[in-house]
């Protein structure tokens, strides 16, 4: 049993993980203290902020995501993390951080996280919108739901003068007996 108590499960490492960067975040003032060096658990966690921030990255218009990379990869030789928190530390120090640059593309990817059905009545699939306002699930559903919309109004416009050429005639009729 006591042998055994050396060796922490690994959720409580991980748990122990999470409250020593919950203390750091609440205790250290980034002015006073300097930024502390982030302890990376394993290099499970420290790969895992590496495809985040590759992630984050590559929602940048190519010009700037390439350069992004390159200057982590090739230029700085730091992992892509840092350069992404580094970015947001250094724009905190100049006192812009709170002026960010939003690009507008970005608001369809914030949509496309989500689940949308698809609006063809006879489909009604859920499916992951690729972009903003996506409202079938593939371009045939959006053919067909189309196609159906144009012969429901062309019916809609037959039945009209339909009805407007019997009212004529009824009225016609009417003029022509009395
Ligand atoms: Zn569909």
């Amino acid at each position: 049993m006591a042998k055994k108590e050396t060796i922490l499960p690994s959720e409580v490492i991980e748990s122990l993980g999470e409250q020593m960067r919950e203390d750091k975040t609440e205790v250290a003032p980034p002015t006073d203290k300097g930024p502390e060096p982030i302890q990376p658990i394993n290099d499970t966690y420290s790969g895992s902020l590496d495809d985040a921030a590759s992630l984050l990255l590559r929602q940048l218009v190519p010009a700037v995501r390439d350069y992004a990379f390159e200057l982590c990869d090739l230029t700085l030789k730091i992992p892509r993390w840092q350069l992404v928190l580094g970015a947001v530390l250094a724009q905190f120090e100049s006192g812009t951080l709170q002026a960010p640059s939003i690009d507008p593309s970005w608001r369809q990817i914030e949509v496309a996280v989500g689940v949308s059905t698809c609006k063809y009545v006879k489909c009604g699939k859920t499916f992951p919108p690729k972009r903003f306002g996506q409202s079938y699930c593939s371009p045939q559903c959006g053919n067909l739901a189309r196609k159906e919309e144009i012969d429901r109004i062309n019916k809609e416009k037959a039945h009209d003068l339909k009805i407007r050429k019997h009212i004529e005639s009824i009225e016609m009729g009417k003029v022509a007996t009395s």
